[in-house]
């Protein structure tokens, strides 16, 4: 190492973006459009305002306005934990003997534990300017709905949260978070809507899905007067939102004059991946150099690497609009594995569009025992207790820079730490005593979610 570069890269709090980046402004095929459950016609924003929030739904179908500035209120909110740091991983580069640089950037810092306040702040924001009294949405693994209990909170809103019931019942204490903002949780599928009652009418045991509690919240949403719905991840609205991460991550490491070779991100729906590559995939897009991007996601629910690129509904329910995007099918329930937050059939449509156009350039699917391997030597070594989401990162990130040892090349990585892995005892506790397992789906599983991809004549068949 010539000059001794800083272990933590901070930026100062002026230089927190004013701006959102919006990328699908320079991608060279936009990806197709939202359609209506009903008519089959691409949604509008008046189609939209009875159940997204009206500046939100404007910012959905946004595809010209490459930048989009940050209300003062929500920038504001940012500096109490904002900017995150970019961390280089010197210890984890020694116990590797890698030549390779690998730098982590750290959303887990917040009360809510992952990145998902970015947009959770935002979306409260809107709502509250709206006029509304409360909003309504699911939670999986439960970050997302504690960062939105935490930005309702601060807003004064009410808010529903439509919780997993099998990570409800692995996760009791998020629930007393969410509470302590003043949110109101309920085990999902549930009694309280029709389409949950549907559901536990047929699949009496269901241990619950995010496709499901999406259906109830919707369900609730556009049934309560003054209530909107909201969603953590997969909508462009919340990859927009989210680029403050890589926008950050770009402006840290150009301090230290280090543009990545690669850029690492777990996939669920695609939200920290799509806001940490952002603004290197604007290089790309641009035709100059830029890294090589990897989405990572879970064997168990490998949406990008064995999902069919389709129109299909963001919930079991089926009362979203379609969105073209890679998915396993809507009725897909993966098996209750411990990355609750990379539990869902699809992935963001900006996502699927880049990976089918080549410009996100690879996706790998990893075994849950591998990932909590990785989890546990990026612990011992590096101090942090990583999200389980979060590790499948680590995971492809040792990876990567261990084929950098073989081949002596001194590549720069770097990879999204989206979370702490305080609220996921429960998995690490599985991983210690040697019960946890890996489940990968057989192609006839996957054929049983493939079955219920609707057909849409003319469209697709
Ligand atoms: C929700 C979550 C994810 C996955 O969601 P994306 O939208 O794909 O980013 C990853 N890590 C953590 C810690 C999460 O909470």
């Amino acid at each position: 190492m010539s000059k001794e570069m800083p272990y933590k890269i901070y930026l100062s709090e002026d230089e927190i973006p004013k701006y959102w980046y919006n990328v699908r402004a320079d991608m060279k095929t936009d990806h197709s459009p939202m359609l209506h459950p009903g008519t089959l016609k691409p949604m509008t924003v008046d189609d939209m305002t009875p159940i997204f929030c009206t500046e939100l739904a404007r910012q959905e179908l946004n595809a010209t306005d490459r930048f989009i500035p940050i209300p003062e209120e929500v920038r504001n909110f940012y500096k109490m934990y904002r900017p995150s740091p970019v961390v280089r991983a010197y210890f984890l580069e020694k116990a590797l003997g890698t030549p390779a640089k690998i730098f982590y950037k750290y959303e887990g810092g917040n009360t809510s534990g992952s990145h998902k306040l970015n947009s959770a702040i935002a979306q409260a924001y809107y709502a509250k300017e709206q006029g509304l009294k409360g909003v309504t949405t699911e939670t999986g693994a439960g970050q997302w709905g504690t960062a939105l209990s935490m930005a309702c909170g601060y807003f004064g809103l009410d808010c529903k949260v439509f919780m997993v019931k099998c990570s409800a019942e692995q996760k009791p204490y998020r629930k007393a978070v969410m509470e302590t903002y003043g949110a109101t949780v309920v085990p999902s599928p549930s009694d309280t809507t029709e389409v949950g009652r549907k559901i536990l009418a047929e699949f009496p045991g269901s241990t619950g899905s995010l496709g499901t509690a999406i259906s109830e919240a919707v369900e609730k949403a556009v049934s309560s007067d003054g209530y909107r719905y909201v969603l953590g991840s997969v909508l462009n609205q919340v990859i927009l939102h989210q680029t403050i991460i890589g926008q950050e991550a770009k402006a840290a490491l150009e301090k230290v004059d280090i543009y990545p070779d690669i850029v690492i991100g777990c996939a669920g729906g695609g939200s920290n991946l799509g806001g940490l590559m952002a603004p290197f995939m604007a290089d790309k897009l641009a035709g100059k150099k830029a890294p090589h991007f990897i989405a990572v996601e879970p064997a168990s629910c490998p949406s990008l690497t064995r999902g069919r690129f389709a129109y299909d509904f963001c919930d079991t329910g089926k009362v979203t609009p379609l969105a073209k995007m890679y998915t396993l099918g809507s009725g897909f329930i993966p098996s209750p594995s411990h990355a609750g937050g990379l539990r869902y059939h699809g992935m963001s449509p900006i996502l699927s569009e880049l990976y089918h156009d080549g410009c996100l350039d690879e996706a790998r699917a990893v075994e849950q025992t591998q990932v909590f391997e990785a989890a546990e030597l990026f612990a011992r070594v590096e101090g942090l207790l990583p999200a389980p989401e979060s590790s499948h990162a680590i995971r492809v990130a040792i990876d990567e820079a261990l084929k950098c040892k073989e081949t002596g090349e001194e590549k720069s990585i770097l990879f999204g730490l989206t979370g702490t892995g305080y609220f996921d005892l429960a998995a690490y506790t599985a991983y210690n005593n040697g019960t946890m397992t890996d489940y990968i789906p057989s192609d006839e599983d996957l054929e049983r979610g493939f079955a219920c991809i609707p057909k849409l004549p003319g469209i697709q068949d």
